[in-house]
């Protein structure tokens, strides 16, 4: 019989607040004055967890396969970005076990949109809506992020050979 192979990875993302920008963070629009800059919509929690994935597979980071330069990924919602990085995983016979992860942000308060948050990742990762857990933290005002200069996500990964 097969032995079942597990695997761990580590996801880590921040993008810097921007005007005339919208805020989206898990695949929800969040009312804010400042959203997130970057090539993408700049998705910190997504892309936390596109590299959590690809860094279980083995299969480098994020900008490995949608790199910035690519006007294909201008605008685009991090959501596809993470239904083709499930693909990837896939197509090499992975399966996702688990995602944990943590958004850190003094502000805006994140805690009413969690369950949006959680509903949309584990919809493309095709896992129970309890197989996400996400989390979110202030840093009590020190650094970047407590400073209202950004938002970072952090994320880990459990996947599985199938
Ligand atoms: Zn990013």
């Amino acid at each position: 019989m097969k032995k079942v192979q597990f695997r761990v990875g580590l996801g880590y993302d921040v993008h810097r607040f921007s005007r005339d920008r919208d805020l989206v963070v898990g695949g929800v629009k969040i009312p804010y004055e400042f959203g997130l800059l970057g090539h993408s919509d700049a998705d910190c929690l997504l892309h936390a967890i596109c590299d959590a994935l690809l860094g279980a597979a083995g299969l480098g980071d994020i900008g490995r396969h949608f790199p910035d330069t690519d006007p294909a990924y201008k605008g685009i919602s991090s959501l596809i970005l993470l239904e083709k990085v499930v693909k990837l995983l896939h197509d090499e016979g992975w399966d996702i076990a688990n995602i944990d992860s943590t958004i850190i942000a003094q502000s805006p308060r994140l805690a009413p949109y969690i369950d949006a948050m959680k509903k949309n990742i584990s919809s493309v990762l095709g896992v129970d809506i309890g197989a996400v857990n996400i989390k979110a933290t202030t840093t009590e005002g020190l650094g970047f992020e407590g400073k209202g200069e950004g938002i970072a996500a952090k994320a880990v990964a459990l996947i599985f050979s199938n």
